[in-house]
Formats: structure tokens, sequence, C-alpha cells
């Protein structure tokens, strides 16, 4: 364990980068060949949005893993966050510090999007994307990743999880990332069990269904226990789901960069109505 802990902590940037592009062109070639749905659309002007954000994204995030390892740093000098505090095996502490990483790192913030106007203006840029595939995994608002940052420093500071750690589940993040956006078509035996720990594909497709309330479900991004421990957890017939933002299903909303980046910073749109199929 201590020797994969070393290997992330000195993470070489072409892993990371293998990682993230190496993944999005995995599983654009098994959405050619197991695709969940068939239906038609310009993938590669799709991908060109999707992908640009990525970019950008990826770029904010390097610029902020200094702010992760300075927080890192400072919480082993001062001994801050409860892993410090007890004797456990280290791979009980790598894996409460994954999960804790994921909780509020990842859950907590989502599910905080959500429930806060101004912040769901920013993450709505997610949801806008009416056809998910891997490439919607990354599709964010550079502003989203400020947010993101935030709460994974607090999740730092609680735990006081080590770099490698951080850098562990970030790189276990971006394959969920991939794996649960793809369009896919996972066996359901296989993805009901995968759902019992973890978050599946079909699990996370859920989350991106047009309206309320299934929109408000799954916020989880590895695992799915925080979902069914706070009782976001919902498991809906896959056949039923459609995709995208009852508040911006016009084309020129989603398709289109700089209408995309305006969001944040135009009026809020309350949800039009709630599917009651899934009440
Ligand atoms: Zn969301």
């Amino acid at each position: 364990m201590e020797s994969v802990l070393i290997f992330f902590e000195n993470l070489p940037s072409w892993f990371r980068g293998s990682l993230l592009v190496g993944g999005i062109v995995l599983f654009w070639m098994l959405e050619g060949l197991i695709p969940l749905y068939t239906v038609k659309y310009k993938k590669w002007s799709h991908a060109g949005i999707n992908l640009t954000l990525t970019v950008i994204n990826a770029a904010i995030g390097i610029g902020l893993a200094f702010t992760l390892l300075k927080t890192t740093e400072f919480s082993k000098e001062y001994t801050l966050g409860f892993l410090h505090w007890i004797e456990i095996p280290l791979i009980l502490e790598v894996i409460i510090g994954l999960m804790m990483l994921d909780l509020f790192g990842a859950y907590l913030v989502h599910w905080t999007e959500h429930k806060i106007k101004w912040m769901w203006k920013f993450h709505i840029i997610h949801h806008t994307d009416t056809n998910i595939d891997v490439t919607s995994g990354l599709r964010h608002h550079p502003g989203e990743i400020i947010f993101r940052t935030a709460f994974t420093l607090f999740a730092v500071l609680i735990t006081g999880a080590p770099m490698s750690v951080v850098v562990l589940y970030q790189s276990l993040s971006v394959l969920f990332t991939h794996l649960t956006h793809a369009n896919i078509n996972m066996p359901d035996k296989t993805d009901r069990f995968l759902s019992l720990l973890f978050v599946s594909p079909n699990m996370h497709k859920i989350h991106h269904h047009y309206k309320l309330p299934l929109t408000d479900t799954n916020y989880g991004n590895i695992f799915s226990i925080w979902d069914r421990l706070f009782g976001t957890f919902v498991y809906a017939q896959k056949g039923s789901i459609v995709y995208g933002i009852d508040t911006h299903m016009e084309p020129r909303e989603h398709s289109n960069m700089k209408n995309l980046f305006k969001i944040p910073f135009s009026e809020y749109r309350p949800p039009t109505s709630t599917d009651s199929k899934f009440k």
C-alpha cells in the first residue's frame, strides 16, 4: 500500500493526462460497440463544447492542485484532521480518506449546488446536455471547479488526508466520471450489483433526467452509499429517462458556448414542473 501511495504522491502528469484522454478514447469506442441509446446526434460537434470545457477545467485543476498540496502539508504540520489522531492500519486510513473526499468533495458539494440557486446556475451547464456520453462527464462551468475544490480542501482539513490519497481519489474520480456518463449499455444485473456500493452508469443517468424529482437524486460520484444513507438514491427504468434540463431545452441555449457561459449571470429559472411518473 505504501508504494501505491508513493506512486500517487509523485504521480507524473502524463499518467493523469492518459487517464483523462485514454478513458475518453476507450469509452468512445465502447459507445460505438455497445450503445445504451442509439439516438443520432452530431457526436463530434457535441464533443466540441464538452471537450473545450474539459480542457479549460483541467487547466484550472492543475492550477488548483497547488492549493490542495499546500493544504495537505498544512494539515500534516499542525496534525489537523482525525486521521492524524487515530491509530489504524494504512489501508483503512486510505479507504476512509477516499470515502470522506467523496462525501464532502463530491456528494455534499453536488447536493449544495442543487439546493442553492446561484450555485445551481453554474452547475446547470452540466445538466443542459441533451445527449449524455463520455464527453459529458467533465462538461462543467469553470466556476464550479472552484466550489468543488473548496469543499475538497474542507475534506482535507477534517480528515487530514495526505496528497497521495487526494491524487488517488482524483484519478479514480476521472475513471468513474467516464464510466457513469458513457453511453454504454451496462447489463441490468451488473449495474444493479455495482450500484450497491458504487455509482453505476444507469444510476447516474437518472440524475440527468430533464425534470424533478429525478434531477435531485443520485448525487454520488464514486460511492453510492451516500445517496443510500441520505435518502437520495433512486433506481428508475433506463428507458424512461430524457436527458437535459426543463428550463433550458432550446438547442441555442445548450449548444452554444457563449450562451452557456452566460447562464450563471442570467436570471434564475424555476423548474417548470415535476414529472408525475416518478413522484
Ligand atoms: Zn447535478
